[in-house]
């Protein structure tokens, strides 16, 4: 059996685990599992197949890099249209805007 390649201390074993991105399921996947910390692997193959549901569920190229604008008086952020389909917003939406810490933004869609 093949260790860890994080924890170095458990042993992997093939497992069919679900795939969340963004907190969606992408469906179950072949992947290697640690038996102590609880990481997943994935061979090349898998990654491929889950990379391919992920587009196919609209769930690619949803992080973005932007630079923040000025609008009159206010800075913003622009959201690109991956991000604007996933999360169902158009223009009027109300979002929920806090700082989670000095490195990171919360904004969460309310209607
Ligand atoms: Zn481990």
């Amino acid at each position: 059996m093949t260790k860890c390649y994080i924890c170095e201390k458990g042993l992997l074993k093939k497992q069919k685990v679900d795939f969340l991105l963004y907190n969606e399921n992408l469906g179950k996947f072949d992947a290697e599992v640690c038996n102590n910390c609880g990481e997943k692997f994935f061979d090349e193959e898998t990654s491929a197949k889950i990379d391919e549901k992920a587009k196919k569920n609209g769930l690619w190229g949803l992080e973005a890099h932007t630079s923040v604008g000025v609008a009159g008086n206010s800075l913003d952020i622009r959201l690109n249209k991956n991000i604007v389909k996933f999360l169902g917003v158009k223009k009027g939406s109300l979002v929920n805007i806090y700082p989670e810490s000095k490195k990171k933004l919360i904004i969460e869609v309310s209607e």
